[in-house]
């Protein structure tokens, strides 16, 4: 990315936010981590701290004037920070329009008043809501979230498209499939192996086991993005990232129990079609448009989760 020399990262010392940015750094960027570490750990990214071309900012994007003043010296936003906790909505209905869809015009207006023309925005597929395409295509309409996650994903998406035909500005826009890899700090693989170290006979799997989503491997997400923005010159970029197949609940519970080296362990179902209000129990993104520009998925979903079950249990 020869022209993305200073690079904003929000939420980069987060999950996904700490790969991306070993990759920047990787490449020679200068990167700032603008995080405020309420799910991002400092151990994710200690390796450059030392670095000259790294700087952390531990800021909250609700503290305006702070983003204002962290953007000054940028040339590209990569807006990875958000609260990711699909789940969280149906107890707390304020937390996704302040950390995400708040979180995103703050920055979008530091960007405009320092003149700032290019952001990456991570959404998610949760955006399509209950598709009925599948696999689901970027164009599929019309977008009907079921949480409030989905729908603050979607809103600030149609920040991002606004300002960008507003302000002049270019923007990428990449809808995940569920991620994983090491640094995973939350999902499913994360939860069944926190239960079966807590019970190694017993595992509960929520909903019918039968929900079948697209995973990806964090090395994989983050080699598409930097592909796709590298790749892609439209004023609004949006791109499915995903696997080419499925995994179900109950497969990934099969897969945690063989990467622990548990051979008896009883599942139990806690019933209905879906983990919780709000999950979508079938998910799988079309990924023909990237493709089409020469990227592909090598990892299965089985692969992907399986090799995030051993680097969790430091066996990678
Ligand atoms: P994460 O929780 O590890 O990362 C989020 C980061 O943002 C953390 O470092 C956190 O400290 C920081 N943050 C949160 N609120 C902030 C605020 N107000 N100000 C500053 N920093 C703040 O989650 P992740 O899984 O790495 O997700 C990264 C992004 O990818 C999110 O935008 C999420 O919605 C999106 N996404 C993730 C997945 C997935 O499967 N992990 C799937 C689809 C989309």
């Amino acid at each position: 990315m020869p022209t993305k020399n200073k690079i904003l990262v929000t939420g980069g010392a987060g999950f996904i936010g700490s790969h991306l940015v070993d990759r920047f750094i990787e490449k020679g960027s200068k990167v700032t981590v603008y995080d405020n570490l309420s799910s991002g750990k400092i151990e994710f990214i200690k390796n450059h701290l030392e670095n000259p071309n790294f700087t952390l900012i531990e800021g909250d994007l609700l503290d305006q004037e702070a983003i204002e003043e962290a953007c000054k010296d940028t040339d590209f936003v990569c807006h990875v920070a958000a609260n990711p906790d699909v789940r969280l909505g149906a107890s707390d209905t304020r937390v996704h329009l302040d950390q995400n869809i708040l979180a995103t015009y703050n920055l979008l207006e530091a960007m405009r008043k320092n003149n700032i023309k290019e952001i990456a925005f991570t959404s998610t597929s949760t955006v399509y809501g209950e598709a009925n395409i599948m696999p689901t295509p970027e164009d599929y309409g019309p977008l009907i979230p079921i949480s409030l996650y989905g729908a603050s994903k979607l809103a600030c998406e149609a920040l991002i498209t606004s300002y960008s035909h507003t302000f002049d500005m270019q923007a990428w826009i990449f809808r995940f499939a569920n991620i994983v890899g090491p640094r995973s700090t939350h999902g499913i693989t994360v939860d069944f192996i926190r239960k079966l170290q807590k019970n190694p006979n017993l595992l509960e799997i929520l909903g019918d086991g039968k929900q079948e989503k697209s995973y990806l491997h964090v090395s994989e997400c983050v080699g598409a993005i930097l592909f796709l923005i590298e790749n892609s010159k439209e004023k609004v970029n949006i791109f499915n990232i995903g696997s080419e197949d499925t995994i179900s609940a109950t497969e990934i519970g099969k897969t945690v129990m063989e990467e622990m080296g548990l051979s008896s362990v009883e599942f139990i179902y806690t019933g209905g079609s879906r983990g919780w209000k709000g999950d979508v129990p079938r998910m799988r993104l079309g990924i023909e448009k990237m493709k089409s520009l020469g990227w592909k998925p090598v990892y299965t979903s089985e692969r992907s989760v399986r090799e995030t079950a051993r680097a969790l249990l430091g066996r990678d």
